[in-house]
């Protein structure tokens, strides 16, 4: 009988995952080089790309340190937010609405990366694998460092350019204090309705 596999092939798995996974994101910022129109997002981008290339070298370090053969395993998680970054992309959205959305999309990979490089550095710290820990630990940071300079783009004018497209003379319904058609009240008189009160 076989016995049960360990939390060392648990983080052999997670590696093979993870290295699918770097090489669909080297796959898809290529277009988002190119779909972006701040020159600051597609350098962020193309920034980010280098780094990408890096990663996936680092990674087949990771393997050559713990004796494994380089292998990746389709990650069907990275695959998924790809899709719907293409999909997006294929939208009719203005410029700036697609900087915004492309930095949306940017922030789901960077995230799903940190979650996946948050646990390999764990496992590889907790099973002794200090050198596998450093390397995977330097891309962690790198993931973080990405994320960051996405929310500084996005906060530092690009969503404020796509609001100001969407909403050109501050036509903010929220911003108008007397606008009596308060959206609130009757999504809260519907819910009462439904109370069955008394009901048996
Ligand atoms: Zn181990
Ligand atoms: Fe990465
Ligand atoms: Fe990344």
């Amino acid at each position: 009988m076989a016995e049960s596999k360990t939390l060392h092939d648990a983080f052999i798995d997670e590696l093979r995952d993870t290295y699918s996974a770097e090489k669909q994101v080297l796959k898809a910022l290529p277009k988002m080089v190119k779909a972006a129109s701040s020159p600051d997002l597609k350098a962020a981008f193309s920034n980010h790309l280098e780094e990408t290339r890096e990663q996936v070298v680092r990674l087949e370090e990771v393997f050559a340190s713990l004796n494994e053969k380089v292998r990746a395993k389709h990650c069907d998680g990275m695959a998924g937010i790809i899709e719907e970054g293409k999909s997006m992309m294929e939208e009719d959205f203005d410029e700036t609405a697609m900087d915004a959305s492309l930095i949306a999309g940017a922030q789901r990979v960077e995230h799903y990366e940190m979650a996946a490089y948050g646990t390999l550095v764990a496992w590889a710290r907790v099973m002794g694998h200090t050198q596998a820990a450093d390397l995977l630990e330097q891309t962690l940071d790198e993931e973080k460092a990405a994320d960051e300079k996405l929310t500084t783009l996005a906060e530092g004018g690009i969503n404020q350019d796509a609001a100001s497209v969407a909403h050109p003379d501050g036509d903010n319904e929220d911003a108008d204090e007397d606008d009596d058609d308060e959206p609130a009240k009757p999504v809260m008189k519907a819910a009462a309705k439904k109370k069955p009160a008394g009901r048996r």
